[in-house]
């Protein structure tokens, strides 16, 4: 057993350790998992490690939550998870408190799910097993190489509200249940838990969001005051645009916690949104980077601003919603903005962009293909047509330019070059000056985005 002592926690003060946090496809199968247990051994500051459920796994259980399965395809979706799950452990031995533990575990995720589940508390229940599930076969990867891990069930210390689906943390509770269930076992062990899950007051199993690993492991790091949490993925960090559209996209070396968050929120795929909340909050650094390549480096995310003022990257975000209310009572009457942003809250849907005139005011939304939940339901369309017209457009891409201090004039030429050749149906910018956003036909996003990355962040043009 190798001994990894590090200064006891002073309560309120940063300590030494990092939260290390391993996607799905870093523990898609033993490989990949040994590569990542590498890494730890390589960091005696990792005492906890949030892991996804290995790749694939999730998306067969937000199958197994539909209940028009017939019973083939079910039984299609349960062997698909058990696989998954065979293939890593065909490769291990499980010493007999994990052994029990994720037997017991897979015994209860095939009986859930063989039922119908209609219940959105249920079917968080059915989506955490992946989680539940990876971090058993995890936590004996780590203790194959001499690392004294113990596997911990998170839902004792990530405490959300009732949200199924979607849940929002409860901070305090979170960072008091870490002082007494998992700070005291930091200077021993490496914990090894999950990402996405948590639970509520009533112990009930809640999720996060696709994605919410990421968001999970900088909420723990922020519970245990870390210094920072690595989020080890499949891409060596942030690049300045997708690089399978862009062949010339290159990692970003720094980011300032204000145009990470940007990037994310405006869909660089590469970290839940939410993420960089806790770290920049609670000043925690954060990277990114590969587990496959884990020498290349990758992104660091921090408050210092070492940057120049400019352009940093490009993104776009498919399947928006343009909603367009308009009411002449919006001509110089109070109130009606808030009366449209109250029924929005009510149906607990974010806004991102907003533009308006002197009637109309335009909004966009996020319609995720992968969501848990619609964005948009009718009975809020209803709400608001009670007081205005309503129309609704889809098939639309959001795509923004993310970077800091960004000034339409220093950018303006080329911009409107590169722009003239398309449909632009909206442009926003003015309200953070780390971005720049417009929203473009989906079928010509692709273009867009291709255009501006060559014309505004290629070296032979960029400032
Ligand atoms: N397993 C969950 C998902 O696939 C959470 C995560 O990986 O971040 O969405
Ligand atoms: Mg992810």
């Amino acid at each position: 057993m190798t001994s990894q002592s590090v200064p006891h926690l002073v309560a309120g003060t940063q300590s030494n350790y990092t939260v290390a946090k391993f996607g799905g496809t870093s523990v898609a199968d033993f490989t990949a998992m040994n590569r990542c247990s590498d890494i730890i051994c390589a960091d005696s500051s990792v005492r906890i490690v949030t892991l996804s459920a290995s790749a694939g796994v999730t998306n067969h259980l937000v199958e197994l939550c539909n209940a028009n399965l017939s019973p083939a395809q079910r039984q299609q979706h349960i062997d698909g998870v058990v696989a998954i799950q065979q293939a890593i452990l065909a490769e291990l031995t499980l010493d007999a408190d994990l052994a029990s533990g994720f037997n017991d575990t897979l015994n209860a995720f095939i009986q859930l799910a063989s039922q119908v589940l209609t219940s959105s508390a249920l079917h968080d229940e059915l989506l955490s097993f992946g989680e539940r599930l990876s971090s058993y076969l995890f936590t004996q990867v780590l203790r194959l190489k001499g690392l004294n891990a113990v596997r911990f069930d998170v839902r004792q210390v990530l405490k959300t509200d009732s949200q199924f689906g979607k849940a929002t943390p409860n901070v305090a509770a979170t960072a008091q249940a870490a002082q007494t269930l998992l700070i005291p076992k930091l200077a021993e062990q490496v914990i090894v838990t999950q990402g996405f899950i948590g639970s509520d007051a009533a112990g009930q199993t809640t999720t996060l969001g696709r994605g919410g690993s990421d968001y999970s492991a900088a909420l723990l790091a922020e519970a245990i005051n870390a210094k920072s949490v690595h989020i080890w993925t499949d891409v060596v960090g942030i690049f300045s645009t997708d690089p399978r559209l862009c062949s010339k996209a290159t990692p970003i070396a720094r980011l300032s916690f204000d145009e990470a968050a940007e990037m994310a929120t405006f869909g660089a795929k590469v970290l839940h949104p939410a993420t960089i909340l806790p770290a920049s909050r609670s000043h925690i650094n954060v990277f990114v980077g590969s587990s496959r390549e884990p020498q290349r480096g990758g992104t660091w995310i921090e408050r210092e601003k070492t940057q120049q003022p400019g352009i940093r990257a490009v993104t776009q975000r498919k399947n928006q919603i343009l909603l367009t209310l308009k009411s002449p009572e919006m001509l110089l009457a109070s109130g009606f903005l808030a009366r449209v942003f109250t029924i929005l809250s009510e149906f607990n849907i974010s806004v991102d962009l907003v533009t308006t005139s002197e009637i109309s005011v335009a909004i966009t939304l996020d319609n995720a293909a992968n969501a848990s939940r619609p964005e948009l339901d009718q009975g809020c369309l209803d709400k608001l047509a009670e007081f205005c017209h309503v129309s609704v457009e889809n098939n639309l891409t959001l795509v923004a330019l993310i970077g800091s201090e960004i000034q339409l004039r220093q950018h303006e030429m080329n911009l409107m070059q590169v722009l003239s050749d398309f449909n632009i149906r909206l442009i926003c910018h003015g309200a953070s000056k780390h971005n720049l956003c417009f929203l473009v036909e989906q079928s010509e996003s692709d273009n867009v985005v291709q255009a501006i990355h060559s014309r505004l962040l290629e070296s032979d043009y960029a400032a």
